[in-house]
């Protein structure tokens, strides 16, 4: 068995070989933090999780870092938009950001670098280039010699003469080429500051992941990610950077990029308005949901956010749970089997021949609904033939659950504990659920099934719906 990882840079799939054997090291771009994240932010979080969370699960020492861009353009304008600091901006979004991968069960990375906090080491890369001849200083100003660098386009497989053509000359910038870019900008006054060889400046913002990069985890790593749209330029400026300053190669072995969210079919875009954040999609969909919606895709392919979906993907949640609930309700013996035992390597096969693909997290999540259709199939036949055939069967679908909820990051839940959130969620009063239930099955005892009519119909309006089970009456909340 080998994990094989799509690598954007050869465009194929490849063994995953790390630098140093049972070791990886991963960089991801984190986000911009001027705004609230969205859902893309999210998909490209998610998706990393379950690497990282699945590299471990397979053996690895991962040491992982997803850094905070919290000095930028985009920063400095909103904040003065604002009339607040770019700092005080900064750490908002940053928070926000903590706060929505906790929602999102987003597992923290090894280290967590902030731009701001690297210039020592942004300065000290941005020197090496000028000495070795990728770049120079013009006025406060230093910028990267693009054709300087002869494998520029490597990643992105763009051309540069093509390049060339189609850019334009800002009369602004004291560039000696329009292809190149800045390394570090000489600031203006009330702009975010720091003392430099070339006078108060700041980093541009590719060469910020550059040094973090390097100074959390080496020259050289194994795997760089983030979304498909920071390839060009951002992806692509790295390496030129990355390798011209260190002389070594390649700075990354493999580059992975995970595909965009589109909203109800469109393009998700600030013209459009029809950005997604994430606190909103949270308010709509259990976390669960959401990242059963975001992991039932490939990572790199695109995948279309509709209500429709996440209704779907609520509705899988609360299947799963259920089946887990019925197993321990029907089956109770099934708990007393010892998985390891019973539930030899053979048995999780198919669901790390899946990881082992790229990460295929959308054939894991088939075979395990699979699982949920038979686990069901076997007790409604046991009910109906009255003999309890399937002990093994259901004793594995609970292992290869555990298993498979180690690197998803969902169905980790107690059945109870599913459904006591889930009801917490609707804010429904449980008590009065709980008062309204005796009353019905008083009702029913006494054969007045008109009013244990009216009572379920009552609790569906309220959105609760009723299920008389061998064990009692138990209630779930519509999804
Ligand atoms: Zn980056």
């Amino acid at each position: 068995m080998t994990l094989k990882i799509y690598n954007s840079l050869t465009r194929k799939k490849e063994e995953f070989i790390p630098n140093k054997p049972g070791e990886a090291l991963i960089y991801v771009c984190g986000p911009t933090v001027y705004a609230l994240s969205h859902i893309g932010h999210a998909r490209s979080a998610v998706a990393f999780d379950v690497i990282y969370k699945y590299l471990k699960y397979r053996g690895f020492r991962v040491t992982y870092a997803r850094n905070y861009t919290d000095v930028d353009d985009k920063i400095i304008n909103r904040a003065n938009e604002e009339g607040v600091s770019s700092d005080e901006l900064a750490l908002r979004y940053i928070k926000a950001f903590d706060e929505d991968m906790a929602a999102l069960g987003v597992e923290l990375p090894t280290h967590r670098p902030k731009a701001t906090e690297t210039i020592e080491k942004i300065i000290e890369v941005t020197k090496s280039l000028i000495g070795r001849g990728f770049a120079y200083a013009a006025g406060g100003d230093v910028f990267f010699s693009v054709r300087k660098f002869g494998e520029y386009g490597k990643l992105s497989g763009k051309n540069i003469d093509e390049l060339e053509a189609g850019s334009r000359v800002d009369v602004n910038e004291a560039k000696n080429d329009p292809l190149d870019f800045a390394l570090w900008k000489a600031s203006k006054p009330g702009e975010p500051q720091w003392a430099s060889p070339w006078g108060q400046g700041r980093p541009g913002w590719h060469i910020e992941c550059s040094a973090m990069c390097m100074q959390w985890l080496g020259d050289t790593i194994d795997i760089h990610g983030g979304g498909k749209d920071l390839m060009f330029p951002h992806h692509e400026n790295e390496i030129a950077q990355s390798e011209a300053a260190t002389g070594r190669h390649p700075y990354v072995k493999y580059w992975m990029h995970n595909g965009f969210v589109n909203i109800e079919k469109e393009k998700m875009s600030k013209s459009l308005g029809n950005i997604l954040n994430i606190r909103d999609a949270l308010k709509e969909n259990s976390a669960e949901a959401v990242r059963l919606f975001l992991l039932s895709s490939h990572y790199r392919s695109p995948i279309d956010y509709t209500t429709e979906s996440l209704r779907e993907n609520e509705a899988a949640v609360e299947r799963f749970y259920k089946t887990i609930q019925r197993i321990g309700d029907e089956w109770p013996e099934v708990k007393g089997i010892d998985y390891c035992v019973q539930c030899n390597e053979d048995g999780f096969k198919p669901m790390i021949d899946a990881m082992d693909d790229d990460f295929n997290t959308a054939e894991v999540i088939g075979i395990l609904f699979r699982e949920i259709t038979k686990a069901n199939r076997i007790m409604d036949a046991a009910k109906s033939s009255g003999k309890k055939d399937g002990l093994i069967e259901l004793s594995h679908a609970l292992a290869f659950f555990q298993e498979a909820s180690k690197f998803l990051g969902i169905f980790a839940k107690r059945p109870e504990d599913y459904f006591a959130e889930k009801r917490a969620h609707a804010g429904i009063p449980a008590e009065e659920v709980e008062k309204l239930i005796i009353e019905r099955n008083a009702a029913r005892k006494a054969k007045d099934f008109k009013k244990a009519d009216e009572i379920r119909k009552e609790l569906l309006e309220k959105g609760i719906i009723l299920e008389d089970m061998p064990k009692g009456t138990v209630w779930t909340v519509k999804g």
